[in-house]
């Protein structure tokens, strides 16, 4: 039985849904992991990372970004012009890469300065250090704490250590049940498919935690009681690189003969893997910036962080008891060209067999595509 067409899960395959449409809090779109969502939740905004799923060209886009840019952020904008994000009431942008850190004054020149939008929409920038070091550490948490005040000011609300105490287990509990989850693709007869698990990481990054939760719950009890997939004839697929926001992606790879049994994407296991440290002496502010600035696996964005990514990349490998390993990256997204020629070279020591490819975020040439992962599906042995 196939969960694609669970009510929660489909959320995964559009923009908008029906819990944010129906909420009266003011609802917040971002571009990355750095942010920190659990200071977001304690302004009472509902935060909902920018996606471009559906979107299938980006003629509007190209007007104002350069067809170097990467299509998952010329996407985004594409749809931002066409309206689709004008239930935003506030953006957040990083500088987690070039590409996405532009869309700070694009918003604001372009988007929101479209004929016809009249609303006011917020908007806030981080800076992040490229490299983990303890001065690094501090200016992210400078950072942060002037989003704090900026987030008071502009919304108009007061964010005390209680409340952001109270997210930060909203939020870990969170983590913890898709943790659940995302083990049970380990199994030699995984409970879920890697479409599923994707579907269930962008749906829960595009509704509010309280909801997410009581839908991880019950989602979680269906995995456990469903018999372990049929994967006698596919091969185990460990996927890593550029952001991934449609299923339709997964499903090419799936249905050409493998088994998605984990990743190291955007929407996937990089962002439930650490906790935020709730026995610790410090302010939760200064857990909060912790979490994000050293999470391990970090985004290629940190330098002198490969190492790391490495070992995880390797653990999952072996935890997972993987086939074969899928890098993929989008065109001219140099941190994970980068990142995936360095797994290409470092993997083979460990003679797992290796595919590296590049993509656009929409696929227009799905044949191509399916014939060449078909390909390397049948090498493994
Ligand atoms: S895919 Fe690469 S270039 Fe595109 S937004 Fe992500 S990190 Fe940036």
């Amino acid at each position: 039985m196939q969960l694609r067409d669970d009510p929660f899960l489909s959320i995964a395959n559009k923009i908008p849904n029906k819990y944010i449409e129906n909420n009266k809090r003011n609802i917040v779109g971002y571009y990355c992991t750095y942010i920190p969502e659990e200071l977001l939740e304690a302004a009472d905004l509902i935060p909902f990372r920018i996606r471009a799923t559906g979107n299938e060209d980006t003629n509007k886009a190209d007007t104002y970004m350069v067809r170097f840019t990467c299509s998952f952020v010329r996407s985004t904008l594409n749809l931002a012009l066409d309206g689709v994000y004008d239930f935003l009431d506030g953006l957040f942008v990083c500088n987690s890469c070039d590409h996405s850190r532009r869309m700070f004054e694009i918003f604001d020149m372009v988007v929101f300065k479209r004929e016809g939008f009249n609303k006011n929409v917020p908007r806030f920038y981080i800076a992040i250090p490229h490299i983990l070091t303890e001065e690094g550490y501090q200016w992210f948490y400078g950072e942060i704490s002037e989003l704090k005040n900026n987030l008071e000011k502009v919304y108009n609300v007061k964010i005390s250590d209680d409340k952001l105490n109270d997210t930060i287990k909203l939020y870990n509990r969170n983590r913890k049940l898709m943790r659940e989850i995302y083990e049970l693709r380990n199994l030699n007869h995984p409970k879920l498919t890697g479409t599923e698990a994707l579907q269930l990481a962008i749906a829960n990054s595009s509704v509010p935690k309280e909801i997410a939760n009581r839908e991880l719950e019950r989602l979680l009890g269906i995995f456990r009681e469903r018999e372990g997939l049929n994967i006698d004839d596919k091969k185990r697929i460990l996927l890593i690189g550029s952001v991934v926001d449609n299923a339709k992606f997964t499903e090419l790879v799936e249905s050409s003969g493998a088994i998605i049994v984990s990743d190291n994407l955007c929407f996937g296991k990089k962002t439930i893997m650490e906790d935020i440290d709730s026995n610790s002496s410090k302010s939760p502010l200064e857990r909060i910036a912790k979490r994000l600035y050293y999470r391990n696996p970090s985004c290629p964005r940190s330098m002198d962080d490969h190492k790391r990514r490495l070992e995880f990349v390797k653990n999952q490998i072996k935890i997972a008891n993987v086939d074969g390993v899928l890098l993929q990256r989008i065109t001219n997204c140099d941190l994970h060209g980068c990142d995936n020629m360095l797994f290409e070279h470092e993997l083979k020591e460990l003679d797992v067999p290796v595919f590296n490819i590049d993509r656009e975020n929409f696929q227009s040439d799905y044949t191509r595509f399916q014939t060449r992962i078909e390909a390397f599906l049948e090498m493994i042995r």
